[in-house]
């Protein structure tokens, strides 16, 4: 089955042959660890809904004093890129800019990546997924995934959240309603929070999402620690101010010198046209206007500074550079930069 292919009937909603591929993966991972989930626990919780290629699901990548563990929460393939994307543009010109690199002009799949960042002793979750309310979707995947990489919920020591839609905010609550990551503190953005609780947001036209705030954030009150623009999550971690997407979303900055990554949530959602056409309206940035102005400023920073850059949203494990072209950008995924030393 091709890529291609298998994206295609993942989006019809057909099971995959994966179930018996993700069978064997599991009885295999038991074998070289009896701590793996078995064969049933793997299909209960979703384990083999397995979209190769991106098998297992997650990928660890050193970048400095830090590791980025991206766990593929899961996959949304299906119509589009437009109207998602270039929302005010002709289905036509968006169409053409995919066949001009190579994708489909009317199939894309989005990614849901949340990370594990490992830095020093803490293990830091920045966004939660979907939850297990996404695995009847073939996403929230989350926890089952980072079974397999080795991690258990109760490993996590903070949950950095980067903005409050729910495809970031669901995963933080089991299905009893109990933290999913008992022994973690939580970060999130002042503006995020005085928005998403205010009655307005309540009110509003994403009055959806603000009850899944409600559901989600709310319980975890107590353990929030409020951050603004420059504040620092842990050494080495800092909070950037990336407003637009949500009147209060956060990028995280991680480490020093020649060895810094910006987590930027959902300020690049599509590989090509987030950075190619930064000005293009994207329906879910609540201020269009605004997210367009913080794609262009991180870009040009990203760019200038030769930073790399995770995005909630690029295709796994959502890591790459960006290179200015002419008036606008370019995304390089990652290949082995981080694989070799320089000389
Ligand atoms: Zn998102």
């Amino acid at each position: 089955m091709s890529r291609r292919q298998a994206l295609k009937a993942a989006a019809g909603g057909m099971a995959l042959s994966a179930a018996a591929i993700g069978g064997a993966r599991a009885q295999d991972a038991q074998q070289a660890d009896p701590t793996a989930p078995t064969e049933e626990e793997s299909a209960m919780a979703g384990g083999g809904e397995d979209i190769l290629p991106f098998a297992p699901g997650w990928r660890r990548t050193v970048v400095g004093d830090v590791a980025l563990v991206t766990v593929l929460d899961g996959i949304r393939p299906g119509e589009g890129p437009h109207p998602t994307f270039g929302e005010d543009q002709s289905a036509e010109s968006v169409a053409e800019l995919m066949r001009a690199n190579l994708l489909p002009p009317n199939r894309f799949a989005n990614f849901f990546n949340p990370v594990i960042v490992e830095a020093g002793e803490e293990r830091i979750l920045v966004d939660t997924g979907f939850g297990p309310a996404g695995l009847d979707n073939g996403q929230g995947l989350l926890a089952n995934r980072m079974a397999g990489a080795g991690f258990a919920p109760e490993d996590i020591t903070i949950v950095a959240l980067t903005h409050f839609h729910g495809d970031h905010i669901n995963g933080l609550m089991t299905t009893e309603g109990q933290p999913a990551f008992p022994n973690a503190r939580v970060v999130a953005g002042q503006a995020e929070w005085d928005f998403w609780t205010s009655d307005a947001a309540k009110n509003g036209p994403a009055a959806g999402n603000a009850k899944a705030v409600e559901a989600m954030v709310v319980p975890l009150r107590e353990r929030i620690t409020f951050l603004t623009d420059g504040d620092e999550i842990v050494s080495g971690m800092v909070a950037r101010a990336a407003f637009g997407h949500t009147p209060g979303m956060l990028a995280f900055e991680l480490g020093e010198g020649e060895n810094r990554v910006l987590m930027a949530a959902d300020t690049f959602s599509h590989f090509v046209i987030s950075f190619q056409r930064p000005d293009w309206h994207v329906r879910f940035d609540m201020d269009k206007q605004a997210a367009a102005e913080t794609r262009r400023r991180l870009a040009a920073m990203l760019a200038s500074e030769r930073m790399a850059v995770m995005g909630y949203h690029l295709p796994f494990p959502a890591i790459g550079f960006v290179e200015a072209v002419g008036d606008a950008f370019r995304y390089v995924p990652a290949s082995y930069q981080f694989a070799v030393e320089e000389g």
